[in-house]
């Protein structure tokens, strides 16, 4: 009887091992990982012309057999205030991050560039954390300075650092990346140099492109047009950087962020295509819009310009594909809004900002058991609620959106729980970086 015992125990122990082995090795069978690529600024309606003209291969397939749609964004559509509902679930007004710049100046009676410090509410890698999962953060937005969880936060100051000249870089560098001795490491072999970025991503020099279409003179009065460079090698540095750590570091979320589409885009019609063809597209605009037939032509054009962005793209998300091998992984993609024309002053515009509703970003889909097709509506607060929900974890109970089961044709258990906040570390000293995250913006022409 004794023995019997004995044994049923043995049997209960060895089970057990077996069990918290499994939960100690993200991404071993049985146990699913989540893959949320931000695209900034990523549309629909630049991706389909370049579909039909068979330059997007991989953006057709994943039409073809991945569930996909648009993704309903908040009206502003300002990059910081979506990415952080991406990343938490819920409305600017609960998470806190409101605008690009805090609403309350500080004691030099300045209005500095929000941070991760002004996040109020969980972030998923924080709810992950709480649960004993593991996450590895590439460059997503607010993410500086780098708070620290069960994991790898590289936040979105250190492309800048890399790239920077300044005799502080070193320190920079280091207060760039959670843990900070992984910093050292992750620049090693890093190649940021613009010309053979050029080369290797098969991106124009779009500033050359721009003097050869424009008149140089007008030219010169945007300051966006001097930055692309550094934009350029601020991508390639993080484009390396994930790619490196998603085949070494072992993860439940792995989440990266890549911003040239918005950037070029930015530009796209304002200093890549013809004086005369801006000309015609205002005196189509005459009634105050512009007519549908007009848009779709203004539409292809940009296209055409930005098809490149959209191809390196491919180059990127290919990269994950054949990287993740053979386990079971979630790839969620996500644009934080897209990019439409409107008329202001009696001139066509094209941006994300400035009409009555903010254009929809992109959603797309792809895993085993997820459904192929058109996804119906989906918004930016549904993100987080179904990273949770594919991860086998509760949803936090003040989320604004939910799980989009129907993508899937299994049904997952998932409860409810009051997530924590996370402990924050407080500021490292970025003045420089933060200086030129100024500079960019006003380029872009998202703060005065
Ligand atoms: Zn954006």
């Amino acid at each position: 009887m004794r023995t019997r015992i004995v044994f049923l125990l043995v049997l209960a122990l060895a089970a057990f091992q077996v069990s918290c082995r499994r939960q100690d090795a993200p991404g071993s069978k049985g146990r699913p990982v989540v893959v949320l690529l931000g695209l900034d600024g990523a549309d629909w309606s630049l991706i389909d012309p370049l579909i039909a003209q068979g330059r997007l291969p991989l953006f057709k397939e994943m039409k073809e057999t991945a569930a996909w749609g648009a993704l309903r964004t908040i009206t502003p559509a300002k990059s910081p205030v979506v990415w952080t509902t991406i990343a938490t679930g819920k409305t600017r007004q609960k998470h806190g991050i409101d605008d690009f710049r805090r609403s309350k100046p500080n004691s030099k009676g300045k209005y500095p560039i929000v941070s991760s410090l002004d996040i109020r509410e969980p972030l998923l890698w924080e709810m992950l954390e709480g649960r004993g999962r593991r996450s590895v953060l590439v460059n997503w937005y607010v993410s500086f300075p780098p708070q620290p969880f069960s994991g790898m936060n590289v936040s979105d100051y250190f492309a800048d650092s890399v790239i920077s000249r300044s005799p502080d870089r070193e320190k920079h560098l280091l207060q760039s990346v959670f843990p900070p001795e992984r910093a050292a490491g992750l620049v090693k072999g890093l190649d940021s140099d613009y010309r053979r970025a050029l080369k290797r991503t098969g991106l124009p020099d779009y500033p050359a492109l721009a003097e050869e279409i424009g008149d140089a003179g007008r030219l010169a009065d945007l300051p966006v047009l001097h930055e692309i460079p550094d934009m350029v090698r601020r991508e390639e540095v993080v484009t390396e950087t994930a790619a490196r750590l998603f085949r070494t570091e072992k993860f439940d979320l792995f989440a990266a962020y890549y911003k040239l589409p918005d950037e070029v885009q930015h530009i796209a019609y304002i200093a890549l295509l013809e004086e005369s063809f801006r000309r015609t597209m205002d005196l189509a605009a005459r009634g105050g819009a512009l007519p549908d037939d007009m848009a779709e032509k203004a539409h292809a054009r940009i296209a055409d310009v930005v098809c490149p962005v959209y191809q390196n793209l491919e180059r990127i998300l290919r990269g994950y594909f054949e990287a993740a091998g053979g386990r079971e992984t979630y790839f969620i993609i996500v644009s934080d809004h897209g990019f439409s024309f409107f008329v202001r002053d009696g001139r066509v515009r094209y941006n994300h900002i400035g009409q009555e509703k903010a254009p929809d970003g992109i959603l797309i889909v792809r895993g085993p058991g997820v459904k192929p097709g058109k996804i119906k509506l989906a918004r930016v607060y549904d993100i987080a609620p179904t990273v949770l929900y594919l991860l086998g974890l509760p949803l936090d109970r003040g989320m604004d959106g939910k799980p989009l089961h129907r993508l899937f044709t299994f049904k997952r258990e998932s409860g409810y729980v009051a997530y924590r906040k996370g402990k924050m570390k407080a500021q490292g000293d970025n003045s420089e970086a933060e200086e030129r995250k100024l500079q960019e913006l006003k380029a872009l022409g998202y703060i005065n």
